[in-house]
């Protein structure tokens, strides 16, 4: 234990803004990584990197289109693995339906684990996100209510790691959850999709999909690791696939205030992300880690835990920024309306 945190306080010991220069343009930011970067923070091919991020003004303008009110997708995605994205896509997409927000949950990853944890046993007959990416059946006969009032779900299994080798020769492969999402998009207020621990072609496709993306850390050893790639491949789709993709929020998960790496690991993304990093933090909370195993989002398996209270304050806090991004919006939880 001794020997990880003193190896992070290591890399951790430069701000990220020494690690980075930041240049902050009109329209946005821009992060180019130094070449004098530990090795870690590198891509494999080590060519200079850039990223742009988009700053907070922007982030609060979205324009709604021709008055129709179309979902929010919010992509949850970090090619890290076990940094709290299914966590967060389930109990977001839950306190976004207990706030009374039509929500749909899509599992856009083969090992199933949303689909787990919101509560749907194993069934090899269920139809899958398999079905509507690869099958072209229609979204009705897919999505499945939850238990939760208001929250639907796009189920996944194991087929799906199928879909990722299949969409490689399919036509328009990176648009195809695109075009399943748009057929329904007017029917909810938020859609979360919960991505795999990969940049592989279904985070691809959800990334294209998305309107913005919400991206967990783990405040431990090694956080950053992967997140220039991801940033990276962010700005690639802003080019080129989908240039209205916004960032949501970076959120600092399994957080542990009582050591000290955890502080210095917020404190520094904070310092580096500014603004972007969402205030509601996760704490690392037992009862976050049990409740998937009954099947049930925190808030319906420990209404007063902290891990209940962090993601129910990420929801408002989403919330929030919709109705600020749309100017009316949905209601904010946090007005009290
Ligand atoms: P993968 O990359 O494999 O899809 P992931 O990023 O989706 O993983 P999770 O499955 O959400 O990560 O979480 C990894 C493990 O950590 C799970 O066992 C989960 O229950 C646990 N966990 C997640 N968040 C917390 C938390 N805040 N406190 C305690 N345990 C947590
Ligand atoms: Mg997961």
């Amino acid at each position: 234990m001794f020997h990880v945190e003193h190896r992070a306080r290591q890399i951790l010991r430069r701000p990220l803004t020494e690690l980075f220069h930041v240049e902050q343009a009109a329209s946005s930011i821009t992060f180019h990584v130094e070449h004098s970067l530990p090795d870690k923070f590198r891509s494999p091919t080590a060519v200079p990197r850039e990223t742009s991020c988009i700053p907070p003004t922007i982030l609060l303008t979205f324009a709604p289109s021709g008055g129709v009110r179309l979902a929010r997708i919010i992509a949850v995605a970090n090619q890290k693995g076990g940094v709290g994205k299914t966590t967060t896509a389930v109990n977001l997409a839950a306190c976004l339906a207990a706030s009374e927000q039509a929500t749909l949950l899509v599992d856009c990853d083969s090992q199933a684990n949303a689909t787990a944890a919101i509560g749907f046993a194993k069934d090899p007959s269920r139809r899958t996100l398999y079905h509507a990416l690869i099958l072209g059946e229609p979204f009705d006969k897919i999505v499945q209510k939850s238990q939760v009032d208001g929250l639907d779900v796009v189920p996944a299994d194991k087929n799906l790691a199928g879909a990722a080798v299949e969409l490689v020769l399919a036509e328009s492969r990176e648009y195809k959850l695109q075009g399943v999402l748009k057929e329904i998009r007017d029917r909810y207020k938020f859609i979360v999709l919960d991505c795999p621990p990969a940049l592989d072609l279904l985070t691809l496709n959800a990334l294209v999909a998305a309107s913005a993306v919400l991206v967990p850390i783990q405040c431990e050893y090694l956080a950053l690791e992967g997140v220039s790639e991801l940033l990276d491949t962010l700005m690639r789709i802003r080019r080129t696939l989908n240039s209205n993709l916004e960032i949501e929020g970076i959120l600092l998960t399994m957080y542990d205030e009582r050591t000290t790496l955890s502080r210095q690991v917020a404190t520094d993304l904070r310092s580096f992300f500014g603004t972007q990093v969402f205030q509601s933090v996760i704490p690392r909370n037992v009862r976050l880690a049990e409740a998937p195993s009954f099947g049930k989002p925190i808030i319906f398996y420990d209404i007063h835990s902290k891990g209940a209270e962090g993601y129910t304050q990420l929801a408002q806090e989403v919330i929030a920024n919709a109705a600020k991004r749309t100017g009316t919006g949905a209601r904010s939880a946090h007005s009290g309306a």
